[in-house]
């Protein structure tokens, strides 16, 4: 199996010490990514851990595929306890970062303690340096990324920053990269502000000896000659479909299509966008860097995401008021899903839809948590009673689009993801639509015969997340050529997704996450034996819990939970 190579990396940023060690047992049993950081992150960080405490542990790992020139692999792996969903949590980025991580020679860099002022930690192949930068108190991503290139001379893709949004520990604020790449879902970058650490700077030229096969160069052609849409709008060339089938969450989740949809669609995004997009490496090149002309704002997006929380789910019509509320997330450092969410009940709670000036404003003062946006910066799940709204949030994320009500196999996949109601941790949805082919699409309704399917993407996403390897690499990478990238079985790659997915489990599990944690805001039919199937394939306990042997196992041979 392939694996990524070079030592970890522990930074203790309160003790302002740096110890490198050989873990190349992990290595060989973990291809890199998120498997190997859940491994690291489950022996390391104490179950008990304050996620916003110095004993929560931050890390980032590239997979060996960062070693190829294939496209589809610009992409790096986070990992650590959420403030969020209190549970474990990986994120995944794309932009310009993977290769000048890897540069420094380290497969994982660990950020433990926590400082006692805002530092900015630069890593490189020759050692680790600390630097206090008491002025850049409350930057904003792109002042910070300003300062590190005018003393660096780094540009933004050797960087991960936070803006205020991380420094207040808004519970949902993300890792930025390259500037408007986000490590978004589940709050990670308040847990870097929480360690006092305003940005991580990596630069070297170390090489790794990985053998990629040749079969990278011919997906790359590939990439290149694609006539998929989403080489033109991106993840927004779903949005009218997705409208038309009624799984667009509208109004804080009241409706599931919008009547507006036209204005907002990925035809509009596409009116926008004025130049190619990409990763590093990637010949796909999906990214979506739009400017409107009459009021000269630039941005990059929003994606379909951001269209449903900060268009649809906020009632607004106008796709430059959209593109502005992800040019704010992006400079103050906030996950657009989670913050455009949060907006939407406060605009439900105010009867407000479609004020795209108070969005704005909302926006803001989440991040320096001023008066109404102390509250929304805590997220739904803490926040909705006050509010006097529903909770739509599981294990306490907000909702990522593609709605369960509709497709109700990415619902029950929303229950069962360890990090809440995201829709890349299974990614049923492509199934239900569909956007695969027939021969493995699935009716919309109900869950016959969905769990073992949820089950089986939720492992091979982890590989993918691991290896790492773009998800939208979905239609390119059939069985035979994961195999062949990663030189191993495929039915040995599911097993170790199952492994990844179960200590996840496991580690929430002792954080008190069981059964009652897998549910829903709404009915689907068949949810309670929908949920029963998916433990049973995955060989855990009727209650939600992960038994020793599952541990070893991953339950992806449906062996019976005995504990
Ligand atoms: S497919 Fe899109 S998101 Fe994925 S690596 Fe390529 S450009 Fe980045």
């Amino acid at each position: 199996m392939k694996h990524v190579r070079g030592p970890l990396c522990t930074i203790d940023v309160g003790e302002q010490t740096v110890e490198t060690e050989s873990i190349d047992d992990v290595l060989e049993s973990s291809i890199g990514g998120r498997a190997l950081t859940t491994k690291l992150a489950h022996e390391r960080i104490p179950f008990d851990a304050d996620p916003l405490g110095p004993e929560n542990r931050l890390y980032f790992a590239s997979g060996p595929l960062q070693h190829a020139t294939m496209s589809f692999t610009g992409r790096m792996s986070a990992t650590g306890v959420s403030p969020l969903t209190d549970g474990l949590l990986s994120s995944n980025a794309g932009g310009f970062l993977s290769r000048n991580f890897t540069g420094t020679g380290y497969s994982t860099v660990e950020i433990a303690g926590a400082s006692d002022e805002l530092v900015i930690v630069h890593v490189t192949d020759e050692g680790v340096e600390f630097e206090p930068v008491p002025e850049l108190e409350e930057a904003t991503v792109p002042e910070t990324c300003d300062y590190i290139d005018d003393e660096h001379g780094l540009g933004s893709e050797h960087t991960v920053v936070i803006g205020p949004g991380g420094e207040n520990e808004v519970r949902f604020a993300s890792i930025m990269t390259s500037e408007e790449r986000a490590f978004g879902r589940g709050g990670l970058g308040a847990v870097l502000g929480a360690k006092n650490v305003k940005a991580i700077t990596f630069d070297g030229d170390s090489t790794h000896e990985v053998e990629i096969p040749s079969l990278q160069m011919e997906i790359h052609g590939e990439a290149a000659q694609s006539d998929s849409p989403m080489r033109d709008q991106g993840t927004t060339s779903v949005a009218t479909y997705a409208n038309m089938v009624e799984a667009l969450p509208t109004r804080y989740f009241s409706e599931l299509s919008y009547e507006h949809i036209d204005d907002i669609s990925g035809d509009r995004v596409e009116e926008k966008k004025y130049k190619k997009g990409t990763c590093s490496a990637c010949a796909f090149a999906c990214k979506l860097p739009t400017k409107d002309e009459e009021t000269g704002l630039e941005t990059e997006g929003p994606e379909y995401e951001t269209l449903m929380a900060f268009g649809s789910n906020s009632g607004v019509d106008d796709i430059v008021d959209v593109m502005k509320s992800n040019k704010l997330c992006d400079e103050f450092g906030l996950d657009t899903i989670s913050a455009g969410d949060v907006v939407a009940a406060y605009l439900a709670s105010e009867d407000e839809f479609g004020n795209a000036d108070l969005i704005h404003d909302t926006v803001e003062k989440i991040a320096y948590r001023e008066g109404i946006g102390d509250d929304l910066a805590e997220g739904i799940d803490r926040v909705h009673d006050d509010l006097g709204v529903e909770n739509w949030s599981v294990k306490g994320m907000e909702f990522a689009a593609h709605d369960g009500r509709t497709l109700n196999g990415q619902g029950l996949a929303f229950a069962t993801s360890n990090r809440g109601a995201d829709h890349m941790y299974a990614e049923f949805y492509p199934y239900e639509y569909p956007l695969v082919d027939a021969d493995d699409a699935f009716d919309k309704e109900g869950l016959e015969d969905k769990p073992p399917k949820v089950v089986e993407l939720e492992n091979i996403n982890a590989i993918k997340d691991s290896a790492v390897l773009c998800k939208f690499s979905r239609s390119f990478m059939t069985e035979e050529r994961i195999e062949t990238l990663l030189d191993a079985d495929y039915e040995e790659l599911l097993a170790l997704g199952g492994e990844i997915v179960a200590l996840e489990r496991h580690f929430n599990n002792q954080r008190g996450f069981d059964r009652e944690d897998d549910t829903l805001p709404y009915e689907i039919p068949g949810f309670e034996q929908g949920l029963d199937e998916y433990y049973e394939e995955r060989g855990w306990n009727d209650d939600g819990t992960v038994p020793a042997s599952a541990l070893e196992s991953g339950g992806s041979d449906g062996a019976p939970a005995d504990d």
